[in-house]
């Protein structure tokens, strides 16, 4: 999520590592800073903030160093600061290092160095690192080997790069976990965590393998494993389409967006899940832990696809906090008035973070007193900015119109504040740990969804003349019912409907006859069996039915035309997995229909007004 950026070549590296950050500057948000090699001395400037105050402070200073690390920030340990900011130094102060990911055994490393004598400055997990690589050059006086024993000891991930006045014409750039790209110029090199900080000036690139590092200087390139093995890497032509590179190969921005979610998942839980204690840490919601405390009533507010993860909300947080919630409309909220008491808490969730109708419920829940927190994307929106706490989702950039992965990530978010609330009242260790555990598999469990695309195109496909569709899911995956009929509408614009399975009796098995395709979300869970007598009902009125449902279930083939099966997980964190192919089914069929998945009709990323 945060950015790297080297270079090393003939230019004015702080103009390229300048205009680098700023594209970069959507995947971090809280601090800048870059080092330098200028006359033999190691230059570092950084800053908390956004890459214009890095700029304030270079302002007016001349250099013609032309090489140089730099590095945006979105802080895992230690608060943004501008201690914390990256680069980070060795004890010499002649090493810097950036870096994106998570060191995780920093603790006992630190611990190591600590009792050899080593100093740290920050609270970060990368100045640990930074020393370890201090440790060893010292050991072996060779920058690029202390590096790599460096990296044989860290467990964790990273993407980094190394400039060091030992060897000054060097960059030593690695990854594991975190993308690094290598720009390869004329006697110039870029490398950078993104190829959008690169095609302004080369198009030609290697991609790092994990546990790969590269060795840059003026005049060549060679790559190794971290195991001391030599490689050798394909070079690729990068389209020089900024809108392309910023789809990264796919079609459209929403199948990107698809496709990231093991990732966004991955991002939203980072650095918040303590799964051997079974609790989540939120750092956002410190300032109103005691409120939360005695929290007796949540109500949560949000339009569209927010509304839809608020009622997931709403279940979560009833089962496992034991806390009664209510879910509104925010565009209803804003008019009606709303009882708000004492103890009440108002969660508004929005994407963009200045939804018109969100904001303003937002304005009336605080006119009224009450506590207002927000489960926002957009860092330093309008809702973040207005609320008195809140949980970012961290999920980066949504260009597609139809949200994808913010939803899975408002889910995300959603289950880490219930897991915080619960372990707070009665929920038990053992069952904290279980859900910490069940929520730190789910990025697999997507991926393997996410192989199955082939699948649903297919049945997209079959199903793309259907002039109606029916989604029906029960407890947890009704409102993934709602979100599966808004997706397909939104972009397909096809009439969709959502509703509770058992609710169909009571009005919409009018509708069903052998054009209606219906989507069942059946993953096995309490209800199942309710639920095979929903499809039943359906199929003898010969309605077609496609079914999402746990793997390994052949029951559900006897009643369903077409099933799209899902990793087993928690009956909870079913949302974010049934989800998925709901999100694919919706894209292919408006695909197939040659509708604009990007820019639907009429509709707008962040709806600013009424
Ligand atoms: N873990 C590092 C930190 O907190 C890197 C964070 C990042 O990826 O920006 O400073």
């Amino acid at each position: 999520m945060c950015g790297i950026v080297g270079y090393i070549g003939k230019r004015n590296a702080v103009t390229v590592l300048l205009n680098g950050l700023q594209r970069l500057e959507y995947r971090g948000y809280d601090s800048a800073g870059l080092s330098i090699i200028e006359d033999g001395n190691l230059l570092t400037f950084k800053k908390q903030g956004k890459v214009k105050e890095l700029i304030k402070v270079l302002e007016g200073k001349e250099f013609k160093a032309n090489i140089g690390i730099a590095h945006t920030r979105w802080a895992t340990h230690g608060e943004p600061s501008d201690i914390n900011a990256h680069p980070h130094h060795d004890n010499s102060g002649n090493i810097a290092i950036v870096h994106n990911g998570i060191i995780e055994n920093y603790a006992s490393l630190k611990q190591m160095l600590i009792s050899k004598g080593y100093k740290f400055v920050s609270a970060t997990d990368t100045e640990v690192l930074a020393v370890l690589i201090g440790y060893f050059y010292e050991k072996v006086k060779d920058l690029e080997e202390a590096v790599r024993t460096a990296l044989t000891e860290v467990q964790g991930t990273f993407g980094l790069a190394v400039l060091s006045t030992y060897e000054p014409n060097k960059i030593i750039a690695a990854r594991r976990g975190s993308p690094m790209i290598v720009g390869l110029g004329e006697e110039e090199f870029i490398v950078a965590s993104d190829a959008s900080a690169i095609i302004q000036y080369t198009r030609q690139v290697i991609y790092l393998s994990d546990n790969e590092m590269v060795t840059l200087n003026n005049e060549n390139y060679y790559t190794k494993t971290i195991d001391n093995i030599r490689t050798n890497n394909i070079v690729h032509l990068v389209d020089f389409d900024l809108s392309k590179i910023e789809k990264g190969g796919f079609e459209h921005f929403m199948l990107k967006e698809i496709f990231e979610q093991p990732q966004t998942i991955r991002d939203a839980c980072r650095g918040r899940l303590i799964v051997e204690e079974g609790i989540a840490r939120l750092g956002g919601l410190l300032p109103v832990l005691d409120k939360l405390r005695e929290v007796d009533r949540i109500i949560i507010t949000g339009c569209g696809t927010s509304w839809h993860a608020g009622l997931v909300g709403e279940y979560l947080i009833e089962n496992l906090c034991e806390i009664p919630v209510e879910v509104e409309y925010a565009s209803e909220f804003r008019y009606r008035n709303p009882i708000l008491r004492k103890n009440d808490i108002v969660i508004a969730i929005s994407q963009s973070g200045e939804t018109a109708d969100t904001l303003a419920a937002v304005q009336e829940a605080k006119q009224k007193n009450a506590t207002v927190l927000g489960i926002v994307n957009v860092v330093g929106s309008s809702i973040a900015r207005q609320t008195d706490a809140g949980v970012y989702i961290h999920a980066g950039p949504e260009i597609g119109v139809a949200s994808t992965k913010a939803f899975t990530s408002q889910l995300v978010v959603l289950t880490l504040i219930s897991l915080l609330l619960g372990r707070m009242r009665n929920l038990s260790k053992i069952e904290g740990i279980r859900i910490a555990r069940g929520i730190k598999e789910l990025p697999e469990k997507v991926e393997k969804i996410l192989e199955k695309a082939d699948q649903i195109k297919e049945i997209a496909r079959e199903f793309k003349y259907s002039r109606n569709f029916l989604y029906l899911g029960r407890g947890y995956n009704f409102p993934v019912a709602l979100e599966g009929a808004l997706k397909l509408k939104e972009i397909s614009y096809i009439h969709a409907e959502g509703y509770p399975s058992a609710e169909m009796k009571h009005g919409p098995i009018a509708l069903i006859d052998e054009n209606m395709p219906v989507v069942f979300i059946a993953p096995k869970d309490e209800i199942y069996d309710k639920v095979i007598s929903n499809i039943e009902e359906v199929r003898s009125r010969k309605g077609r039915v496609i079914a999402i449902a746990t793997e390994n279930d052949e029951t559900i083939t006897r009643y369903a035309e077409r099933v799209i099966y899902i990793p087993d997980t928690l009956p909870m964190l079913t949302p974010i997995l049934t989800v998925i192919p709901l999100q694919l089914l919706a894209y292919y069929i408006a695909v197939e229909l040659g509708c604009n998945v990007d820019q639907p009709r009429n509709l707008a990323k962040s709806v600013t007004v009424e």
